[in-house]
This record gives structure tokens, sequence and C-alpha cells, in this order.
């Protein structure tokens, strides 16, 4: 017998005992007292004593039954809950054994219990086997791809495949970045969300809209893309990658663009136009004017501004599109170019209550800018400002020296834009706030921005509070920075295409 069962096999026995002895005790005590006190003959005291020792043992042996049984019971409810035997049967509490053997019940038990799971997970991977996983990958009409640790295409399903006309031999194994050339609309690409991952997360998921592929015979595959990522998975996959495709519906976005730049390409000349009587107006007859025609005028003009600036918005968008926009980086002193840009603004701010207010930091460095693109920036920010801005609250510009680079901040005290928004501003076509409905726009203004800074070499950002306002910065480089640069160009400036989509990998990045 195993040496841990002993004090149970002592307690059973020391019970047995207690047992015996305790009737014999009895029956000579019951045996003594009938005889001596009450009237009852020999058979009848021998009958009445039997049947006492009788109603006793029966009582106690029960006790010293359940007793007995209770580790045999404790046992048979582990393995039963592991085998699935029984589906009615309870788990066994460890609590209600009695102390001799509660110990060594419970380790078995536990070991029970590891061994039932160890032949689960084997059955399970029995019945799951590589191929079962691999016919069911391929079989689903979704483009699936795993990723390994190194971001190298461990697993591509027949769906995937098709969709970007590759071959397994010529993708397996090779790094994602290699095989497929990915850009994306926001500046969080898959392989940014990768790193990012990595250092703070065990596990992770990310979707991503308007992700685009362009083949090598310039076709393109846009799709939306959802994304799992984790840490030190056992079977070594890090990416799951799941594709929808979505080329005929973007593309349609696309073409309406496309449309809708030729159609806006037709108001410069009248609005040109336009612009010019307005300002001939107000040159000639502003002195004549009653307040009230004063104000009508200020909002013709107004206006006709903001039209100027829709329009040039969607030319630029498309030709962002077409890889087509370009800046031309110039030596600028950069309070001038700003102010210029600002006093055209003064205008539309003033007709809705608004005053913008300056701080220029002094002896500020000449910058290397395109003035043309980097007006369609300020004007973007500043009537942001303008329209996400209920109140009469004054919109502050600032600009100074950062990091060898030059700064520039809008900050108004407007609607501000939800946390969980302020990543997609930047975004093309996102149009973040509530008041998206009662505000005009097209979600373009931002896109535009980041692609002509990005070209600038600069950076944007935004810091929002939701009801509190947001600022929106950008830098621009310092002209002594990129002078060499510059020197080396024919026409002393620096052409730079602006692009609105960020590739995937860093290398390609800029
Ligand atoms: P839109 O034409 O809609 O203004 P933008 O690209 O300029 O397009 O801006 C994208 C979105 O960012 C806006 O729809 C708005 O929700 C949010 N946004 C931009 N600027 C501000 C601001 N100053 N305050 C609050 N929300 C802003």
């Amino acid at each position: 017998m195993l040496p841990f069962l002993a004090p149970l096999k002592e307690s059973i026995w020391l019970r047995v005992t207690l047992l015996s002895l305790t009737s014999s005790f009895l029956a000579v005590v019951l045996w003594i007292v009938g005889d001596n006190f009450l009237p009852v003959n020999g058979i009848m005291l021998a009958l009445s004593v039997g049947a006492a020792c009788l109603a006793l043992s029966v009582v106690v042996g029960k006790v010293v039954a359940n007793y007995a049984l209770q580790a045999t019971d404790f046992l048979s409810k582990a393995i039963l809950l592991v085998t699935r035997a029984e589906s009615t049967v309870e788990s066994p509490d460890p609590n209600a054994l009695a102390a001799p053997s509660r110990a060594f019940l419970q380790s078995l038990a536990t070991n029970i219990y590891s061994l039932g799971s160890a032949s689960a997970s084997a059955n399970y991977a029995q019945s799951t086997s590589g191929s079962f996983f691999e016919t069911l990958a391929h079989t689903i009409a979704l483009p699936i791809i795993v990723l390994n640790k190194e971001q190298s295409i461990s697993f591509i399903n027949q769906a995937a495949l098709d969709y970007f006309a590759l071959s397994s031999e010529s993708v397996i194994g090779k790094p994602l970045y290699d095989v497929l050339d990915l850009s994306f609309v926001s500046s969080l690409t898959l392989e940014s969300w990768v790193k990012e991952s990595s250092n703070s997360r065990v596990t992770a998921t990310e979707v991503w809209e308007r992700v685009r592929r362009t083949k090598e015979d310039g076709t393109r595959n846009q799709f939306d893309m959802a994304a799992h990522y984790s840490k030190d998975d056992a079977n070594g996959i890090e990416v799951t990658l799941a594709l929808f495709d979505r080329t005929r519906h973007y593309e349609r976005d696309d073409h309406d663009l496309t449309f809708v730049a030729l159609a806006v390409h037709e108001l410069r000349t009248p609005l040109t136009i336009m612009r010019g009587y307005i300002e001939v107006f107000e040159d000639e007859i502003s002195e004549s004017l009653n307040p009230e025609q004063t104000a009508f005028m200020h909002n013709m003009s107004a206006s006709a501004q903001q039209l100027t600036a829709f329009v040039a918005n969607i030319l630029n968008v498309a030709r962002v599109e077409e890889n087509a926009l370009t800046v031309r980086l110039k030596e600028e002193k950069w309070p001038d170019v700003l102010l210029g840009a600002c006093k055209d603004m003064e205008l539309r701010a003033s007709v809705h209550n608004k005053k913008l207010v300056y701080k220029i930091a002094e002896n500020l460095p000449t910058a290397a800018v395109d003035k043309v693109s980097i007006y369609e920036v300020l004007n973007n920010l500043l009537d942001n400002a303008v329209k996400y801005t209920h109140t009469d609250e004054d919109i502050e510009v600032a600009t100074y020296e950062k990091d060898g680079f030059i700064e520039t901040t809008v900050t108004d005290r407007g609607v501000g834009i939800p946390e969980s928004l302020i990543g997609h501003v930047f975004d093309k076509f996102y149009r973040a706030h509530q008041s998206k409905n009662s505000v005009g726009g097209t979600g373009l203004g931002l896109f535009l921005s980041r692609s002509i800074i990005t070209a600038h070499g600069g950076t944007i950002w935004v810091k929002s509070k939701e009801g509190e306002g947001s600022t929106f910065g950008f830098t621009i480089p310092i002209y002594a920075n990129v002078a060499n640069q510059i020197k080396n160009e024919d026409n002393g400036e620096i052409v730079r295409g602006a692009h609105g989509w960020i590739k995937n990998h860093s290398y390609y990045r800029g």
C-alpha cells in the first residue's frame, strides 16, 4: 500500500476499533443494568441488548463507511470530470475531505487534471493538424497572410496569391515589405504599428482603410486591412493579416475626385475675374459705401476667397493623387510669408467675429518654403480654426525656432476633436466632428496640408481636447540647413514631390 494512505488506514482502523469497543462496553453496561434493575428475564434481556447493539452498529457503521469512501468519491469525481464521462458530475471539493488524506488526494487530483488537459490538447492537435488548417485557410475567399517574427511571409492563402497575382514559391520566407509595396493614407503604416506593438503590447489589433498596392503594370489593388499582432506566439506567428478588397469602391472615389477636379478647374477663370472686380470695387467705391454695404462687400470678398481656396484644394489633391504636385523651396522671410497668408484670412475671421492674434519670435532665420503651397496649408489651418470655433474667441498664430526647424502653430478655443478620432484627421476624406453635418468641408484640407509639409521635409501635428480647442502645428526647414542642396539645383530652388501615400517601409519614406 502507498505510504501516503497510511494515515487514512490508521484513522479508519481506529474508528472501527472504537466502534467495537464502544458496542461491547455498551452491551456489558446494558446487561448489568437490565439484570440488576429491570424486571426482565434473561432471554428478553439478551434480545434487547442485542437489538440496541445492532442499531448502534448500523448507525456507526454507516458513518465509518461514508468516511472510508470519501477518498474514493473524491478521486472518482475528479476522473469522471476530466474524462467527461458524466455530464452532471460536480467538481470534488478538497475541503470536504478529512485531514489525514487531504493533501495527498489533492495532489493526486491535480495530476488527474493535468493528464486530462494533456490528452485533450493531444486530441485537439490530432483533429486540427496542419493540413486541416491549411485546407481551411486556402478555401476561405478572403486573402490571408501570416508573418513570422522577422516580418517574413510564413503562410499566404490561395485567395491572397490570386489577389496579388503571386506564386507561393516566390513569396514564402521573403520579407513582406520586399514582396508587397504597400502604401497607407496615414502615417501609421503596418511596419510602424508592428514596431510600436512589439515595444508595448502582448497582443494588438488594428484596421486600416484604403491601403494601396501598385502592381507592375501600373494597376492598383486598394483594400482595407485588419491585422492581429501576437508577441512570443508558440507557433512563431507574429502578425496575421486579413485583406478586404475595396478596389472598385475606392476607384469610384478617385474617379469622382478626378471628375470634380476637372469641373472645378473650369471655375478658376470666372472666379479670378470675380475676385478682380471685387478688389476694384473695394478700392474705388469703399469710401462711398454705408456700413451695411461695406459689410456686404466684406462678405462677398471673404466668400470669393473661400471658394478660391476650395478650388485650389481640390485641384491639388487630384495632383497629389497623381504624384504631380511639386513644391519649389526658396529662401523666404518666414514672418512676411506667414503674415501675408494671415492677412487674407483676417477678413474671413472678422466676418465670423473672430480676431487673429500673433506671437512671432524675433530674429527668425530665413526659411526654405514654397510660398504658394504653404499659403494653402495656412489657409486650411486658419479656415478650420474659424470654422470649428463657434464663439468669438481669438485665434492665435505663433511661430518660433525649434530643433533646427521653424515651427508655426494655429490655436483655437473651438469644439476640439475627440481623442479617439484625432489620429485620423490627416487622412484623406476624413471628417471627424459631429459638426460635420452643419459645418461645410471636404475632409481634404488636412490631408493636403500634410502632403505639402512632408514634401517640405517638415512634420505636421495636432493637439486637441474635445470642448476646449485645438492646436495644429507644422515645421518647415531653416534655409541655412538646406542651402547646400539648393545651390546644387539649377534655379536656386529644391523641387520635391508631395506624396499623399506613405510607403510601408521606412526606407521609402519621405
Ligand atoms: P474639412 O474640410 O472637413 O474641414 P479637413 O481635412 O480640413 O477637412 O479636416 C478634417 C477634420 O478634422 C474636420 O472634418 C474636423 O472634424 C477636424 N478638424 C480640423 N481642424 C479642426 C479644428 N481646428 N477644430 C476641430 N476639429 C477640426
